[in-house]
Formats: C-alpha cells, structure tokens, sequence
C-alpha cells in the first residue's frame, strides 16, 4: 500500500495498458478516477471489480480530446478529493496508414486524442499540484515516437511531442515538487495490437530480447514507480519498457 492517501486519474483506463494501470494504482492503495471513450460496460466492470475488492474507483465517459470536459472533471475531482496526486496520461488511438493517402480527419483525431489531451489534462491539473507543491504527472507515449514506423505519422508525431512535452513541462515545474515523465512501450499485447499480433505476432516475438510480448502490467509497474516518492529525484524523463525491441536493433 504505497500510494495509500494518494489520489490519481489515469485517462483511457478502462482497457489495455490504463486498465492495468488503474488496477495497479488502486491496488497500491490510491483513490482512483479513470475516463473511457464510449465502451461504458468495460468501464463498469473495472469499477465493480475494484470495488469488490474495497477499493475506491470512479469511471467517467470523457472524450481526452475535449478540454472543457478534462477541466469539468479535474474541478469535480477536487470537490471530492481536495488533489490530485498523480495524473496520467495514457488515452490514445491509432489511425495507420500512409502519409500519402491520409485523410485530414485521420491526422487530426490522432493528434487531438493522443496529443491535445496531454495538453488538456496538465493545464486542467497544473493549479492544483503547484498549489499542493505535489505532483507525479506520466505520459505514455511509444517507442514509435522515437523510431518511427511506416503508416504511422500521425502516431508517431503525437508520441515523440508527447517526450518533448514532457521534457518541457518537467523544467517548469520541478521546483514545484511535480515529476513528469513519459514511459515509451514497446509491442504490449492489448486491443490495440491485436491486428499486428495477429498478422505477425511470431515474427516480432523473436525481435524482442526478453522473447515475449509486453504484458500491459509492465507498464503498469513503471508508472507505479513515477508515482511514488521514492522516485522523486527522476524527472523529465522517458523510460522505454519493450523488453529489448529497440536494442541495437534495426529499430
Ligand atoms: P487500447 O487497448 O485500445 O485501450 C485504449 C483505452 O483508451 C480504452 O480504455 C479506451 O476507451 C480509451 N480511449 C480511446 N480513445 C479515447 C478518447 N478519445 N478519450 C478517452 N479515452 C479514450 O489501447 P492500449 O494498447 O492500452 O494503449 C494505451 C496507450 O498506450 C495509448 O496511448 C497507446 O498509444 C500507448 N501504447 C500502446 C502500445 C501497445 O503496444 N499496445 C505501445 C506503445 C504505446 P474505450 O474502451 O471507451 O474505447
């Protein structure tokens, strides 16, 4: 219970890598909120799931795009809480394909979502860490940011601007007592990749060192460790956790 008296908010917790971080946040001890996008059933589940095992959760339908919604419910976290400790950041979506024939619409609801809600949750949560000079802010992004894939522009931009938003941020705020980092996947095995793995699961299996697929519980436990005061001193910072994918590697 090492986040006991903690409050978080995970955005996109409600499957994959945020369900897994939620779990883990809660099961640490921390209050936790989460938002989804539309699917309300996997979001219910998660917060009876918790609840039967005496932790507090709440789920809430908040498109991570929109930035009056993450305003509205940072306040309403407030009233409730009176902090929020730790924010992160880990709704994202991909809409893949080539450069070429990419629709604006593509381009642009990539960005908003993966990139533009970063924006939106630290303004919205910015006031009230500085105020409680406490703050643990974790962006996921992805390897992709950094080495790029074919078919993912849109992607890969909003993840390399997700590091560079986390480098800034973590400049201006470290006098504060606020951290920011990002936490870099690498192939984690979720809804998200499901076509990929599918399609070539064997192939990138043997691409990676440690000879499996990530599990969204990896991610889970290095958020967990950002979240903590132990890791105080660690900021501005973005941790790769692919297994060895990106090695040495053609990648
Ligand atoms: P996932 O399995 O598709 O789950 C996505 C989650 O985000 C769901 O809870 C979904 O809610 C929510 N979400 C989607 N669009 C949203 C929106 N507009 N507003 C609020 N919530 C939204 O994805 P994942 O694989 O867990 O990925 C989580 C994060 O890790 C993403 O940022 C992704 O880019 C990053 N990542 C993943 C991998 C990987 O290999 N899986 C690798 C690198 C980075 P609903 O259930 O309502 O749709």
């Amino acid at each position: 219970m090492r986040l006991a008296g903690r409050t978080a908010l995970v955005t996109g917790g409600s499957r994959g890598i945020g369900k897994a971080i939620v779990r883990a946040l809660a099961a640490e001890g921390a209050k936790v909120a989460f938002t989804y996008n539309s699917n309300t059933d996997a979001a219910n589940e998660l917060v009876k799931e918790l609840e039967l095992d005496q932790r507090e959760a709440y789920a809430i339908q908040a498109n991570a795009a929109d930035a009056e919604k993450a305003r509205e419910l940072i306040e309403s976290l407030l009233e409730k809480w009176e902090k929020i400790d730790i924010l992160v950041n880990n709704a994202g979506i991909i809409k893949d394909g080539l450069l070429a024939t990419m629709s604006e619409e593509n381009w642009s609801t990539v960005i908003n979502t993966n990139l533009t809600s970063v924006y939106n949750y630290c303004q919205a949560a910015m006031r009230p860490m500085m105020s409680a000079r406490h703050g643990r802010i974790i962006n996921i992004s992805s390897v992709a940011g950094r080495y790029g894939n074919p078919g993912q522009t849109n992607y890969a931009a909003t993840k390399g601007g997700i590091d560079g938003f986390t480098r800034c941020l973590a400049h201006e705020v470290g006098r504060r007592g606020i951290t920011v980092n990002s936490i870099a996947p690498g192939f984690i095995n979720t809804d998200m990749t499901e076509a990929v793995r599918n399609a070539a699961g064997k192939e990138i299996t043997k691409q990676i060192s440690v000879r499996r697929l990530g599990e969204p519980e990896d991610i889970a436990n290095a958020v967990v460790f950002f979240s903590l005061n132990e890791s105080s001193y660690v900021t501005g910072q973005v941790l790769t956790v692919d297994g060895g994918l990106t090695l040495g590697s053609g990648m």
